[in-house]
């Protein structure tokens, strides 16, 4: 029976086609035609041979996650829902950026485990880890979907789930959208966000991807009220993980804060913040908190927000303010979902 296609890596899927007595180079063309020209017709595959474009369809199939909805935000941004088997949905959001940057946030499970305290997604238990090919097949859905002049040129693993749960389907997804005979995405694109599994770190490091952390907090105290992955793997353990990766990459790690009003959003915490991140090659990346339903959490001022940026930048801190895209379709960070009978259409902040 046919498997996809968008399992394999590279080398994987020559091994494949040996199996079946076929050249290993046939793995480069596959790769070339589908992720590169984006030719899904085996038989427009001109430099194929007729008697191998003929067995294709009983090795490979190409189907790709159904679309379920599209939705468009009047800032650029669009967020697509994908079912993935047995009625369960994930999103993927695709926001614009500056100088024809398109970056693709994708969904690395259904659910999350990690039950931070803010998200929405973390509301809803784990259900499924999903497979490399689902991965792969988010970005490859959107890829067809985009004019040929508005190419995806990042990717950041920010949607639903923590990927560093489901590490080797992550990391599979990003050797085979990374390989130079497709896709061709430099790995310095491909950006993992971590809520903190620090045995996992090493392997985001061995892979040459870039490291986000969901910091969240100043402390360990605060951390663990919203976080409760840092009871396992508090911030000492954490920050000594960071600064390895930062070592061994030579890359700065990019500190998530998410800014709760009245929690972690004073001047003191900023300090405090500073302190902790002293010896780390790190950028800060404040997130202003996206509201939901019964979060119990607020989104502060926007003097706040600008006071903690503003103390952080006095300090020679490299931060950045998070734009906040795609909040009037519910895509913005910390809104996706899979439960989709339950979640607004739209929403009015
Ligand atoms: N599980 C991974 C990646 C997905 S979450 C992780 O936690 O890193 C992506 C980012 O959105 C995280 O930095 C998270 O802290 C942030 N986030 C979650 N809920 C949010 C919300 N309601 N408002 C703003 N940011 C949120
Ligand atoms: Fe999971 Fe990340 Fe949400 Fe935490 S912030 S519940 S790790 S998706």
């Amino acid at each position: 029976m046919a498997v996809s296609f968008f399992q394999f890596k590279l080398e994987e899927l020559g091994q494949y086609l040996e199996s079946y007595g076929e050249k290993k180079f046939r793995a480069q063309q596959l790769f070339r035609w589908i992720y590169g020209l984006k030719q899904f017709d085996y038989e427009e595959m001109t430099n194929v041979s007729k008697s191998f474009r003929q067995l294709l369809p009983q090795l490979l199939n190409l189907e790709l996650p159904h679309i379920v909805n599209v939705r468009s935000s009047q800032d650029g941004t669009r967020k697509y829902l994908f079912e993935v088997g047995e009625g369960e949905t994930v999103e993927a959001v695709l926001i614009p950026g500056n100088n024809r940057r398109q970056t693709l946030c994708l969904s690395s499970e259904v659910g999350c485990n990690m039950a931070c305290k803010f998200c929405f997604t973390g509301k809803q238990k784990l259900k499924r880890r999903l497979s490399t090919q689902q991965i792969v097949g988010q970005f490859v859905r959107v890829m067809l979907d985009q004019p040929e002049d508005e190419p995806i040129t990042n990717i950041v693993y920010m949607g639903m789930g923590e990927p560093l749960d489901n590490t080797d389907a992550v990391l599979s997804a990003s050797e085979i959208l990374h390989n130079s005979w497709g896709v061709n995405l430099s790995r310095k694109k491909i950006t993992v966000s971590t809520s903190g599994l620090v045995p996992q770190i090493p392997l985001v490091t061995q892979a040459g991807l870039r490291l986000a952390v969901s910091l969240n907090a100043p402390n360990d105290e605060l951390r663990t009220q919203i976080m409760p992955i840092n009871k396992k793997y508090p911030l000492a353990e954490l920050i000594a993980s960071c600064k390895e990766h930062s070592r061994k990459s030579k890359d700065k790690v990019t500190m998530e804060y998410v800014l709760l009003k009245d929690f972690n959003d004073s001047i003191d915490h900023a300090k405090q913040l500073m302190y902790l991140l002293r010896d780390v090659p790190s950028k800060i990346n404040i997130i202003p908190f996206n509201e939901h339903p019964d979060s119990g959490f607020g989104r502060p001022s926007e003097e706040k927000i600008q006071a903690f940026q503003n103390f952080l930048i006095s300090k020679n801190v490299h931060v950045l303010r998070r734009r906040t895209m795609g909040r009037d379709i519910y895509a913005a960070c910390g809104q996706l979902t899979s439960a989709y009978k339950n979640h607004p259409i739209s929403m009015t902040i």
